[in-house]
């Protein structure tokens, strides 16, 4: 990829979107093409026909998604098939179509199955039930994952899957009802210290085990891989150890230094027990994330605050 290149970021105003962005950007790249949901609704075959035709992308990043945590994925089933599949569908099929050169397709570690060997490796794709209260999403993305594969079968077009772990930093949800765990707890945390609340509720037993990574990091991934990979199999991009959702609690309470108590609501759901990838084989490309969880956590916290101040909620 030269610093001309026309490059796609596809969901630029996401936590992932924009962390590619903000790392292209500071390599040099000058010819970025951004498109709000406004702009250019994905789901809208002609729409994103019309973008490509237009635009003539060369590569493309496929970071745009209907996303939420276990409560959004359990409650919206049908919106996290349908808004993935179109969104997918439409990007993949239009840019092989209108002459990209190579597509990176964004994933997610729960396309693997619920009960996988720990850590997971690429190859468990497919050999068994997935977690319930995410297998609409998971179901999109296995099909995008088959999509990159079969185009690049039949057609030789040149798709890679990235499939990243729980990511989290700058650009998160922080919205309580369908946000993922730890941009909830930054926020509950926060606004119990700011109450004076001698309590958090933290859902579910708190065992599960979940591993997470810094978007900046995964960003870094997406521009080596882009450079670096070119195989039909999907590649994990993880941190490669996990903590329990009680430790994560911990460490949160920690950052936002709020000395009150944990409650755990065992009426909300746990997931999946367990979600740490292998990532032997980026490893062995020589990638490897920078960003320790305590250091990210205490960053994205820095950033949650300074963007209620500029709300005014601070
Ligand atoms: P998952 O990785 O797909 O299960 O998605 P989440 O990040 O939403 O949830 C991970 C784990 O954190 C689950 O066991 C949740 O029950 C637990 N958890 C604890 N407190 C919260 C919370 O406030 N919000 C969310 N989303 N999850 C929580």
């Amino acid at each position: 990829m030269n610093k001309d290149a026309r490059v796609f970021v596809a969901g630029h105003r996401g936590l992932v979107g924009s962390a590619i962005v903000r790392r292209l950007q500071a390599e040099g790249y000058r010819n970025l093409l951004l498109r709000s949901s406004a702009e250019l609704d994905l789901r809208n075959q002609a729409a994103v026909d019309r973008f490509f035709e237009q635009e003539r992308p060369e590569f493309v990043y496929l970071a745009a998604a209907k996303v939420g945590g276990i409560l959004a994925n359990d409650s919206y089933p049908a919106d996290f098939i349908r808004d993935n599949l179109q969104i997918q569908t439409n990007v993949i099929d239009a840019a092989y179509r209108f002459g990209v050169r190579k597509l990176a397709f964004l994933g997610s570690s729960c396309i693997y199955p619920k009960h996988a060997p720990q850590p997971m490796p690429e190859s468990c794709l497919l050999t068994g039930p997935l977690e319930p209260t995410n297998e609409w999403y998971a179901v999109a993305k296995i099909a995008g994952v088959k999509m990159c594969q079969a185009y690049r079968k039949q057609y030789g077009f040149n798709a890679i899957s990235v499939m990243p772990t729980n990511l989290y930093g700058p650009g998160d949800n922080f919205d309580l009802n369908s946000s993922h765990v730890l941009p909830a707890l930054i926020r509950k945390f926060h606004e119990a210290k700011q109450r004076g609340e001698g309590e958090v509720v933290v859902w579910g037993t708190g065992t599960p085990r979940r591993e997470f990574l810094h978007v900046d990091d995964l960003a870094d991934a997406c521009v080596f891989l882009l450079e670096r990979y070119d195989s039909p199999e999907p590649i994990n991009v993880g941190w490669g150890e996990d903590i329990s959702i009680a430790e994560l609690a911990a460490l949160v309470g920690a950052a936002v230094d709020y000395s009150g108590k944990l409650r755990f609501d065992t009426s909300k759901p746990d997931g999946t027990p367990r979600k740490l990838l292998d990532v032997t084989r980026l490893r062995a490309l020589g990638w490897a994330p920078k960003i320790q969880l305590r250091d990210g956590v205490a960053a994205t916290y820095r950033w949650f605050t300074s963007q209620a101040g500029a709300r005014g909620q601070n």
